[in-house]
């Protein structure tokens, strides 16, 4: 038997794996104890990641070969990959000759690794000629994105997963940590346990488990967040719990954000949180005259219209009180995908470039055009999830290229992204999955290999790059992300700008990585000292990790210095903005979204053990006891949840976990079939209305009527 290191495919907590194997099979699948994240922890998901990659199972869901269709709703035919790879460079140079460079979208993942995430990067603005690449990465972390660069300058969580033992106060903001990001959550509960002091604030709308296990939950109304931190700030403020020596050493811009929040008085902040007022100065003294004070948070914060605003008003506090840049202190974003973070270092979103440069910076396109080696890079910003599918749905976008996700059943507003995905004249899908709702519009497919079988690195919540290391060869003729990308580059450069062929001349996965090590270069997230082979020698480490250092960096911004062109952080001026779509007479109910315990987004790979299902097995809308009984509704009978956009039949079932006039609907159910009655998933209902800064849509929000069916 042989034991392959690697990473669980499943969040950003980034926890390693030993995978048991005879090189055909995998085995079994337990925790690394030498890795620093988990320390041989894993959770209900991750410890069954074996029981996903059987060769029964592999054989039902997994894409194995290049196919074509013919004609869209017609059975796709297999062809070899080099047909394939011209005809997917063929239809692209076609359309890129016909319509320009802006009517191809190209729209990738936050499961990539970061040598695919590079590639596809490099293809569409060094190559294609345009910006037009964004991940579903931007459903995930664009906000946090936005938050961390408008107050402390770069894109860089600064603390670390050993900050969670020196927490005195824990402040957990939009995020069920227990079900999202269960094995941190567990060393949390470990660090309390060890110092009983440590006190826990969750703020949430949901009393959920997370919730249960708080000194303090905060259920806010949902929405209200930015009112929230700003109130906390007048009590802090109003209390002498900031540290005025830390903001005139080491910040800028608190005297206008301190007219601002002299509006949110305790008790207007009450009114628009729905919080007791003895609560919020609770919260407020335990922010404030901690010695330590750690905020996590997650989608609560980014998926809404105001992300950046929610995002940068809780780093105001964290600044205010000097709450940053030592042991137990920060602000620390929870990240939900497993390599959200490698693919923001290599700029594959519409808005960056490599190594966390901005594309509206002309130096930093020149930089990055002087390390392709082309004459330039574009400026014009590409279009972001939402407004790819949205440009797609008008016209726009003749040709989308969707790489390891699946937005025909996890982005907002289905009706527009089906029409999307009917009206665009070439749809590639590279997928590992057949199964997946995406592969049904899909006009080529391209097989792709997955969990166990790549070969890379991935970069987990606390900046910490960790390799991924294949433990079986590729399912069926499945190959790399990053192989089939550079493969049909290279067909792509011979039709368009033969001169290019050669950027994408890559062999192996290293070599790519390489190619970005050198991006970083002089950056916040200089990895220059570290390579493959330390990654092999030393485990996993945490960025940056410049050239001569021996260890990557624990905590950022412990000298009070920030990468901002005068070293100072900026407190954020940030308006308080109601919901995009508040409750009316006609959608009274306030629809929650959110994860379940066991299940993992679109459930493509979860969703084929029955034994995740023990948890939570059926597709339901949790409503409030005294909404069901004013319904005339018993549980388990069936509900219509109508919105704007679409509707969904699910089970009812009474929670007391929201407040009356909220409804909660799990991410992960697609269309589903209950009582012979069609129902669809959540991103039937859900908004794509986006923050304007972030463009990260309001997953979490909608407005819903419900009615017995
Ligand atoms: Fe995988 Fe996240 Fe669970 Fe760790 S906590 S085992 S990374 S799903």
């Amino acid at each position: 038997m042989a034991e392959t290191r690697s990473t669980c495919p499943y969040c950003g907590v980034g926890c390693g794996v030993i995978i048991e194997h005879d090189e055909r099979q995998i085995i079994s699948v337990r925790g690394d104890e030498q890795h620093p994240a988990n320390l041989g922890r894993l959770c209900t998901k991750g410890s069954t990641l074996h029981l996903t990659a059987t060769p029964a199972l592999t054989r039902q869901t997994r894409l194995l070969q290049p196919m074509q269709r013919l004609q869209r709703g017609a059975a796709p035919q297999p062809l070899g990959w080099d047909a394939a790879l011209d005809h997917a460079a063929d239809r692209l140079a076609a359309i890129h000759a016909q319509h320009g460079p802006d009517a191809i979208g190209v729209y990738v993942s936050g499961q990539l690794l970061t040598e695919d995430y590079y590639v596809f990067n490099k293809l569409v603005k060094g190559l294609l000629g345009s910006n037009h690449i964004d991940t579903n990465s931007r459903l995930c972390m664009s906000s946090a994105v936005a938050g961390y660069k408008a107050t402390l300058g770069a894109d860089a969580p600064p603390c670390s997963y050993e900050d969670l033992a020196h927490a005195q106060t824990v402040f957990i903001t939009g995020s069920n940590m227990a079900w999202a990001h269960p094995v941190l959550f567990r060393r949390l509960e470990d660090a309390r346990r060890a110092n009983p002091a440590q006190r826990w604030i969750v703020a949430d709308p949901r009393r959920t488990e997370t919730a249960d296990a708080a000194d303090l939950h905060l259920a806010l109304r949902p929405g209200s967040d930015v009112a929230l931190y700003h109130g906390l700030l007048h009590l802090l403020l109003q209390e002498g719990l900031t540290r005025p020596d830390y903001i005139a050493a080491h910040t800028a811009g608190f005297d206008a954000l301190k007219q601002r929040v002299a509006a949110f008085t305790p008790e207007h902040t009450a009114e628009l949180t729905g919080l007791r007022i003895e609560d919020l100065r609770t919260a407020a003294r335990w922010f404030g005259s901690s010695p330590a004070t750690l905020s996590l948070y997650c989608q609560g914060l980014n998926q809404s219209s105001s992300g950046t605003a929610k995002n940068a008003a809780l780093i105001n506090l964290h600044l205010a009180c000097g709450q940053i840049g030592k042991p137990g202190a920060g602000p620390f974003s929870l990240t939900g995908q497993p390599n959200a973070m490698g693919g923001r270092e290599v700029g594959g979103l519409a808005n960056l470039l490599s190594a966390h440069r901005d594309l509206a910076n002309p130096a930093h396109r020149a930089e990055v055009a002087a390390l392709w080696g082309v004459p330039e890079v574009p400026a014009r910003p590409g279009l972001t999830a939402v407004e790819m599918f949205q440009a797609a749905a008008d016209g726009q976008i003749k040709a989308l290229w969707i790489a390891c996700t699946n937005p025909a059943q996890s982005l907002p507003d289905q009706a527009t992204v089906q029409r999307a995905l009917q009206r665009a004249e070439f749809v590639i899908v590279q997928e590992a999955f057949s199964t997946t709702a995406t592969a049904a519009f899909a006009d080529l497919l391209l097989p792709a290999t997955t969990w166990g079988e790549k070969d890379g690195t991935v970069t987990n919540s606390e900046r910490r790059i960790s390799r991924t290391h294949a433990a079986l060869p590729p399912a069926g003729a499945a190959r790399h992300d990053w192989d089939i990308a550079a493969d049909v580059a290279r067909r792509l450069a011979t039709r368009i700008a033969p001169e290019r062929v050669a950027m994408f001349d890559y062999r192996t996965p290293e070599q790519v990585w390489c190619e970005h090590r050198e991006s970083t270069r002089g950056r916040d997230l200089d990895i220059t000292g570290l390579s493959y082979a330390m990654l092999e020698a030393q485990g996993p480490q945490q960025w940056p990790l410049p050239e001569g250092a021996t260890v990557g960096r624990v905590r950022l911004y412990e000298d009070g210095m920030f990468p901002t062109p005068d070293g100072r952080a900026q407190f954020a001026d940030v308006a308080f903005m109601p919901l995009a779509e508040p409750c009316d007479d006609a959608y009274p109910f306030g629809l929650l979204t959110g994860r379940l315990r066991d299940q993992w987004h679109g459930m493509s790979r979860t969703g084929q053990l029955g034994r995740l299902f023990g948890h939570d097995g059926l597709p339901s809308v949790e409503v409030h006891p005294a909404d069901l009984a004013r319904l005339g509704v018993a549980e388990g009978e069936l509900l219509r949840v109508r919105s704007r956009r679409g509707n969904v039949v699910l089970s009812a079932r009474g929670s007391e976990r929201m407040a009356p006039g909220q409804v909660f609907i799990a991410m992960h159910w697609g269309g589903e079939v209950l009582g012979g009655v069609a129902a669809g998933g959540v991103n039937a209902l859900t908004s794509p209305a986006f923050c304007p800064r972030s463009k990260q849509p309001e997953l979490k929000h909608a407005a819903v009527a419900i009615e017995p069916v």
